[in-house]
């Protein structure tokens, strides 16, 4: 007994070094006999469809990486909405335990928690290094994992977009007339922030954007970048490529249900965890190479394609209308104001680096 003992002390220190236990979940079978251990197996729902560029993607690497850095003894079940066929309805598959594990973004359940809206990206806000910085040097994570526990969620962060465009547009906005009635798809707290200047906002699935803008059903739609437009085909219909600022990072999660967790030994959430990490860190930087490369393409291949910046009274009139949504915001609940305050303080300082780093370098260094 002692020496068991002393050995799963060890595979909760040394998981990946020595031949632990594996784990039975459903019965806690761990009988003494030379049969083999089962692994455990957890189930997983993403809300994209099977084999989503990038977003879906990273999921598959997220379920190799935990077989892998587990020596075999997680295996995760993915299911992409072609299984559950709900895109928005991760939270509420991790909250009930219906899955273990789910990865989505925070900003699509503002309906089930208005906090959530503060933790994928904000409008006009921080940059990916820099909410990068926030969420793990900042106190951003533990601040997110504040409005999860309501829900018995935990959260790790899942991956980032980096910088999005402003979207495709059929015409070209010259003035803040120009957005009146405009029917626009754009998610989370910018829908809101557009709304403030007359756009009618929508959220729709993936699938259906193109045929919505080809069809003009939509006057316009944001998506993400380069990286995953080119190959929804928005460039043949919509030749106007605003650059962003309504999305400056937006980052995936990833949601363990909190009773799922419990059951676990401490290296198996470990791994779950930092795998969830890494996994960050390499869909970041694929996002960065598929922008890079698919940019290239549409310059090359599509030159009706046309970057523009929206007119100064535009942006005024946006920056008005997020400023006001802001105060209203942080006059809703005194959580709200503390991560809304916590977001600003670290923009001010992170901004103020990034201005005499990498902005003053560009500056430098340009034609
Ligand atoms: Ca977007």
């Amino acid at each position: 007994m002692r020496s068991l003992l002393a050995r799963l002390s060890l595979c909760a220190l040394f998981p990946l070094l020595i031949a632990c236990q594996p784990v039975e979940t459903s019965t806690g079978n761990s009988s003494n006999t030379a049969e083999p251990a089962k692994p455990i197996v957890l189930k997983l729902a993403h809300g994209w469809p099977k084999g989503f560029p990038v977003f879906g993607e990273s999921v598959e690497d997220y379920a190799a990486l935990v077989e892998e850095l587990s020596g075999g003894r997680i295996l995760l079940k993915v299911d992409s909405t072609n299984k559950h066929k709900s895109a928005f309805g991760i939270f509420d598959f991790v909250k009930s335990g219906q899955y273990d594990i789910g990865q989505t973004a925070s900003y699509y359940y503002g309906g089930k928690d208005p906090d959530a809206l503060f933790f994928s990206s904000m409008p006009l806000g921080m940059t990916t290094q820099e909410q990068y910085a926030w969420f793990y040097h900042g106190g951003g994570l533990d601040l997110a994992n504040q409005v999860y526990a309501k829900h018995n969620i935990e959260v790790e962060l899942g991956g980032n977009t980096g910088m999005q465009m402003g979207g495709w547009f059929r015409k070209e906005i010259k003035s803040v007339d120009d957005l009146k009635g405009l029917r626009m798809r754009i998610p989370g707290f910018a829908g809101k922030v557009v709304a403030g200047v007359g756009v009618v906002p929508t959220n729709i699935p993936a699938g259906e954007l193109f045929q919505a803008l080809e069809r003009g059903t939509l006057d316009a739609l944001e998506w993400v970048g380069p990286a995953l437009d080119l190959r929804m085909g928005f460039h043949k219909v919509a030749p106007y490529y605003y650059v962003g600022w309504h999305e400056p990072g937006t980052e995936l999660m990833y949601f363990f249900n909190k009773d799922s967790m419990a059951k676990l030994p401490e290296w198996a959430v470990s791994i779950l965890k930092n795998a969830a990490r890494l996994t960050a860190y390499r869909m970041t930087t694929h996002t960065f190479a598929e922008n890079s490369e698919n940019w290239s393409t549409i310059a090359e291949q599509f030159p009706n394609v046309q970057v523009k910046e929206f007119p100064s009274e535009v942006m005024q009139a946006l920056r008005e209308s997020n400023q006001a949504l802001l105060q209203a915001e942080s006059e809703r609940s005194e959580f709200a104001k503390s991560v809304l305050d916590s977001r600003a303080a670290y923009l001010k300082k992170a901004r103020a680096w990034t201005r005499i780093g990498t902005q003053a370098y560009l500056e430098t260094v340009a034609e």
